[in-house]
């Protein structure tokens, strides 16, 4: 039995530690779920007189009023004969108390440490470890005293906030209810009985405990309430007599104190048939048999709940990321490892892994044949403008036999046409590329973390599409312009020769100018026109893939290499500047997950031994 309250110690502490008290975050809490004993009950019914008689100590703050205004999580250990009795703050590691009044001073000033000495409350709980060979090992809880109004410079709320802190630890299912009421008043009218009702309807976990016994009106007594006829609870109800007021200034000594207890109920006419089971000494034992069959109930539940939320903490781990290296050479390594995740997603997309790569190829497939098909080269090669055209290049002489300078007027202009084309193909594809890298950014799971970084790729990225995209322009300019800088000689030299065509020289000059000559002109070069569309509509993908989809594959990030090459380890955290909140969730997380791996080793070795 000692090792499982011993356990359960050692998980308490763990949880302070690690700034787990329940309730206050969205992380699981194990604090919740282990078991322990909180006393509640009005001011000055006398919670710390109980507490101080189960450990037999005089060594809680009092006065009037509240004094007790953070929670106190005492534990007690149960040491071996002969080792000196002393106290351990869990907020003063190493520090030995082996003076109690000294403790009761540590109490009251880390108390106004967190709270001011405003007469403020605070949730979080005070520390403190009792070792003496003349304790029960267990776990108490003090809490402030319900109050029903608030005293000068307290907020009209503390009221309230009293009542809902101690809700928050009597609320949890584990928690044994040490109800404290005094003897002196109106049982009926008892703020820990309603209290723990609340929380506890059916008595289970309710232990009533009844003070000042001592101090009941003479001709009196107790007994209907502690023979359980007048408020019956599940477990039975115990009397205690604490040191009044007077003993405490006396210095009465709390050995003589549990004596006179022990007297008290032994020579009382009233309660000596009940003597055996009264006295601060039972109600300790009473207590510690409970929370052991307590906590042998809660074991697996305990355990099941710490291996759910380190599967939980490991997962959110894992999709935080580890954290940012702080050595250059990790950092580079890291920023080069991120680069690397980002390319591979975009050559993905490019490569049919991921959706986008495909609509490259529309752009080549319909848009481009669909532009060389709208190009107004018909009404270029108008009658009319094919006879304006060759006329000029004519000037004064006409053309003898065939207009050699018109058709390579008419062939030119009407090539120009395909600078059109082919520089909204490479817009395109450029906008396609740039509208990947965006996706591909927001796709890089491990860049998600990494604002600064993510903004860094995107431009260097931009920067390096636009370079393509100038490259890619020129080279398919060039192309265009290399259609219309050498003919085909061949296609012309296979057409039928006018000159052939009759014997006579003049009919031959008036079918010359007809309009029959000028439309055959017009067919000739729309049919070379059309030859130059099938090529380029071919070629054009070709520099554009070329210039701007493989070269974006390769080097991309080319220059951002170089450059990052470049940079001192403070721009390099720099890039690696993730998001705060993610730094302080990834903390949180880790400070968690240790706690719960450190239980799980707790309970695992204390259900190994047995
Ligand atoms: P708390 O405010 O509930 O923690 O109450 P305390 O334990 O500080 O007790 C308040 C006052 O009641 C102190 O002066 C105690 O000495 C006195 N007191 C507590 N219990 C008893 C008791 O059983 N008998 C007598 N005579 N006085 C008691
Ligand atoms: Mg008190």
């Amino acid at each position: 039995m000692d090792s499982l309250i011993g356990l359960v110690n050692r998980i308490q502490r763990a949880c302070t530690v690690l700034g787990d008290h329940g309730g206050d975050s969205a992380l699981p809490t194990l604090w919740e779920a282990l078991p322990s004993v909180a006393v509640v009950g009005g001011q000055s019914s006398g919670k710390s007189s109980v507490l101080e008689s189960i450990v037999g100590r005089d060594f809680l703050p009092r006065g009037s009023g509240i004094v007790t205004r953070r929670p106190l999580v005492l534990q007690l250990h149960k040491t071996e004969d002969g080792v000196q009795e002393h106290a351990e703050f869990l907020h003063l590691p190493r520090k030995r108390f082996t003076d109690f009044s000294k403790v009761r001073v540590e109490i009251e000033e880390e108390t106004d440490r967190l709270t001011g000495k405003s007469k403020q409350i605070s949730h979080v709980p005070i520390h403190l470890s009792i070792y003496s060979p003349n304790v029960v090992n267990l776990t108490l809880i003090d809490l402030p005293g319900l109050t029903k109004v608030a005293i000068e410079g307290q907020p009209e709320s503390i009221v309230q906030e009293i009542e809902n802190m101690i809700y928050s630890y009597i609320e949890k299912p584990n928690c044994l209810i040490l109800a404290i009421t005094p003897a002196n008043q109106d049982i009926a009218t008892s703020d820990a009985i309603k209290v723990a009702r609340q929380v506890d309807p059916t008595g289970e976990r309710t232990f009533g405990v009844l003070t000042k016994l001592d101090l009941m009106d003479k001709g009196t007594n107790a007994l209907d309430v502690l023979e359980d006829r007048s408020y019956r609870l599940r477990n039975p109800w115990v009397g205690v007599v604490n040191r009044s007021q007077a003993d405490i200034n006396r210095n009465i000594d709390m050995l003589a104190a549990r004596q006179r207890e022990c007297e008290f109920f032994a020579t009382s006419p009233d309660y000596s048939h009940l003597a055996s089971k009264m006295g601060s000494e039972y109600l300790a034992r009473l207590l510690s048999k409970h929370l052991e069959s307590v906590i042998r109930a809660q074991i697996p539940g305990i355990a099941s709940l710490i291996t759910r939320s380190i599967d939980e903490l490991e997962a959110e781990m894992a999709h935080l990321g580890r954290p940012v290296a702080v050595d250059v050479g990790a950092q580079l390594y890291t920023i080069l490892e991120l680069c690397r995740a980002f390319e591979r997603v975009f050559k993905e997309h490019l490569d049919g892994g991921r959706p986008g790569g495909n609509r490259i190829h529309i752009v080549f497939d319909y848009q481009l044949p669909a532009a060389l098909r709208k190009l107004p080269l018909d009404r270029h090669l108008s009658l009319q403008n094919v006879k304006r055209v060759i006329s000029e290049a004519d000037g004064y002489q006409p053309h003898l036999i065939a207009p050699e300078q018109g058709y390579r007027r008419l062939l030119e202009s009407s090539v120009n046409y395909f600078k059109g084309p082919a520089q909204a193909s490479v817009d395109a594809v450029h906008f396609i590329l740039k509208e990947l890298v965006r996706k591909s950014i927001g796709e890089t799971e491990e860049l998600r973390r990494f604002p600064t970084l993510q903004a860094e790729i995107a431009a260097a990225s931009n920067e390096a599409l636009e370079r393509f995209r100038q490259d890619s322009k020129k080279t398919t300019l060039r192309m265009v312009e290399m259609e219309s800088s050498y003919l085909t000689v061949e296609f012309f030299r296979k057409l039928p020769q006018e000159v052939e065509k009759g014997g006579n020289p003049t009919s031959q000059s008036a079918d010359r100018y007809s309009d029959g000559h000028f439309q055959r002109i017009g067919s000739n070069v729309l049919s070379y026109i059309g030859m130059v569309s099938e090529t380029l509509r071919n070629t054009i993908p070709k520099a554009v893939v070329h210039c701007q989809v493989r070269e974006s594959k390769r080097t991309l990030l080319d220059h951002f290499y170089v450059q990052l090459g470049k940079k001192e380890g403070r721009q390099l955290a720099q890039l690696l500047d993730e998001d705060y909140t993610l730094t302080e969730r990834r903390k949180l997380c880790a400070k968690r997950l240790q706690l719960y791996r450190s239980a799980r080793n707790e309970i695992d070795a204390v259900c190994w031994s047995g």
